[in-house]
C-alpha cells in the first residue's frame, strides 16, 4: 500500500510545490510508482507538471464531492511513473461548499482508499493555509513533510505549524507523524540561512534532512516549462539537491 505524505506549511512561498513536484518526480525517476495530488486551488503542481489547469473538465474538487473517482481523473505527466490528480480555481469555493457534508475532513482519505494499492508513494501538495482542504490532506496522510524557507520570518509560523499537527493527531488522525523537515532556498553565503537552520534544530532534531535545497534559478524556471527539475535541467544544483533528498528519504525508509 502506498505511503501518503502531505507537504505542509501554512506559509506561502516556502517551497511546498517545488518540493512536491521534484520529490515526486525524483522517486518516480527511481522506478517507484508515484501519485501526486494537487489540493491547492492555485494549481501550481498541476501547471508545474505541464497541465493547462484552466482547461480542465474535472479536478480534485469533483473527487472530493464524490462525483468521480481518482482512477477516472488521474493524468499522465512528463515523468514516467508519475501521475497527477489536478486542481484549479474550482476548488476555491470548497470551504463553503463542503460545509454541510458529514465527516468532511475525511473526503480525501476515503477517495484515496480505493487507489492506494496502485502506488508506492502518494504526495499531497497543500494550500498555504489551515483550511478544510489542508485538514483533508493531513487526515489522509501517514506523514507530513515540512519545507522551511531559510529566511528571517521562517520561525514565526513554526509554533502554529506544530500545534496544527498536534491538533490533527488528537482529533482526526492519531497516526500522523513528521516525515521530515527540509530547508529550502538555502544560501550558504548568508549567516541568516545558517541561523535559521540552527534555530529550527531547537524544535526538531532527527526529523531534519541533512540535504539542503539551495536557492537555484533553474528551480524557479522549471515550472513555466511544465517540467520537474530533473527533466528541465538535469545538471543544475536544484536537480542535484532534490535527487539527494530523494536518496535520503529512501535511506530513512530502510532504517
Ligand atoms: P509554496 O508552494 O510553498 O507556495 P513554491 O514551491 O511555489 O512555494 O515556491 C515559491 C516560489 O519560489 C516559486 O516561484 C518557486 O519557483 C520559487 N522557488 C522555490 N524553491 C526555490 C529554490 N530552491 N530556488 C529558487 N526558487 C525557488
Ligand atoms: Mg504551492
Amino acid at each position: 500500500m502506498g505511503k501518503v505524505i502531505a507537504i505542509f506549511n501554512q506559509k506561502g512561498g516556502v517551497g511546498k510545490t517545488t518540493t512536491n513536484v521534484n520529490v515526486s518526480a525524483g522517486l518516480a525517476e527511481q522506478g517507484y510508482k508515484v501519485l501526486t495530488i494537487d489540493i491547492d486551488p492555485q494549481g501550481n503542481t498541476t501547471s508545474g507538471l505541464g497541465v493547462q489547469k484552466n482547461e480542465l473538465d474535472k479536478t480534485i474538487y469533483d473527487v472530493l464531492i464524490g462525483e468521480i473517482s481518482m482512477k477516472d481523473i488521474k493524468m499522465k505527466t512528463p515523468m514516467k511513473n508519475l501521475e497527477l490528480i489536478p486542481s484549479n480555481m474550482n476548488l476555491a469555493g470548497a470551504e463553503i461548499e463542503l460545509l454541510d457534508i458529514e465527516k468532511r475532513e475525511y473526503l480525501l482519505n476515503n477517495a484515496l482508499d480505493k487507489i492506494k494499492d496502485d502506488y508506492d508513494y502518494i504526495f499531497i501538495d497543500c494550500p498555504p493555509a489551515v483550511n478544510i482542504l489542508t485538514l483533508n490532506a493531513l487526515t489522509a496522510a501517514d506523514s507530513v513533510m515540512v519545507p522551511i524557507q531559510c529566511e528571517y520570518y521562517a520561525l514565526e509560523g513554526l509554533t502554529h505549524l506544530i500545534s496544527t499537527i498536534k491538533l490533527v493527531q488528537k482529533k482526526l488522525n492519531p497516526n500522523l507523524h513528521i516525515e521530515g523537515i527540509i530547508f529550502t532556498m538555502y544560501d550558504a553565503r548568508t549567516n541568516l540561512s545558517l541561523q535559521v537552520v540552527e534555530e529550527v534544530k531547537k524544535y526538531f532534531s532527527k526529523e531534519i534532512y541533512t540535504t539542503l535545497i539551495p536557492r537555484n534559478v533553474r528551480l524557479g524556471e522549471a515550472p513555466s516549462h511544465g517540467l520537474p527539475i530533473m527533466m528541465y535541467d538535469e545538471k543544475s544544483k536544484g536537480s542535484e539537491s532534490y535527487r539527494l533528498l530523494v536518496e535520503e528519504i529512501l535511506e530513512r525508509k530502510e532504517a
